[in-house]
């Protein structure tokens, strides 16, 4: 493949395994993540893999670090905004900043680095964006308010930067992954947890290289005609 990709919070969970999916399909990987060095340091000794810290809800640092990993490795070919959080709370004790930061982090995240990295694929005529949603995004989910938000959003921000980026070789999609066996499950009470398996028809959790695959298979070259789409993977949880 020989392209250049970014895979934001590709340290861990389900963008570790996309970032060395991606790697494995002959892309030069950088993977960023937000503050966990221990983890990121250990990925990359382990793989090889470039890392680099910043905020992606932060507009002025994501500039940044496109600036310098373009002229450190070459132009971005390839964006996975895969970075995102949850605050859980239901709406009757939601904070403000459980709200503010997820739609920050996961959805403005998500503008931050298409905004750094839209602009030269487009002049280049040749890029390829895919933003993780969430099933929870598709459907809701008591409790996640901003996330289901934040991810709703995103799907609608997909198909909008698919209709920009189309006359010049660029493809938005997302891709709605349901319930993933990765540290962000952690947070979730085991009866909780099982009540959700209960309603999975594969019936079990997916994991992330099933998300991984997603994302190689949007990302190649003979992609080029998906665009603005979202691919659920979620073992049946929901469909449309
Ligand atoms: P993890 O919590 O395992 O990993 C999250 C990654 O995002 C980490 O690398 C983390 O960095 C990074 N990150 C968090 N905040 C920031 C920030 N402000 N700036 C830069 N990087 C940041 O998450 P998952 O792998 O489970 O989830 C990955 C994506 O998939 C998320 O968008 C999530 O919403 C989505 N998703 C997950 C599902 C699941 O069941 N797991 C289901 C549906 C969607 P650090 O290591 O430094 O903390």
């Amino acid at each position: 493949m020989g392209r250049i990709a970014i895979v934001t919070g590709g340290t861990r969970g389900i963008g570790e395994a996309i970032s060395l999916a991606l790697k494995d399909a002959g892309a030069h990987v950088i993977a960023s993540y937000g503050g966990n060095d221990e983890a990121a340091k250990a990925f990359s000794d382990r793989t090889g893999i470039a890392v680099q810290k910043w905020d992606v809800g932060d507009h002025q640092q994501s500039m940044d670090a496109v600036a310098r990993i373009e002229a450190d490795h070459g132009p971005v070919d390839i964006l996975v905004n895969n970075a995102g959080i949850t605050r859980d709370a239901t709406m009757m004790k939601m904070t403000w900043e459980q709200w503010d930061e997820v739609i920050r982090v996961d959805l403005s995240g998500c503008f931050n680095m298409a905004k750094a990295c839209f602009p030269g694929m487009r002049t280049r005529g040749w890029g390829r964006i895919v933003n993780i949603g969430s099933v929870n995004g598709q459907g809701g989910q008591i409790g996640q308010v901003n996330y289901a938000a934040a991810k709703s959003g995103i799907h609608g921000f997909t198909k909008s930067l698919a209709m920009e980026g189309a006359k010049y070789g660029v493809t938005a999609n997302a891709i709605a992954p349901g319930y993933i066996a990765t540290e962000m499950l952690s947070t979730i009470p085991q009866n909780v947890m099982d009540k959700i398996v209960a309603q999975i028809p594969v019936g079990r959790l997916g994991q992330a290289e099933e998300i991984a695959r997603g994302v190689v298979f949007l990302t190649a070259e003979e992609a080029a005609f998906i665009t603005g789409s979202t691919l659920s993977i979620n073992g049946g949880q929901h469909m449309y």
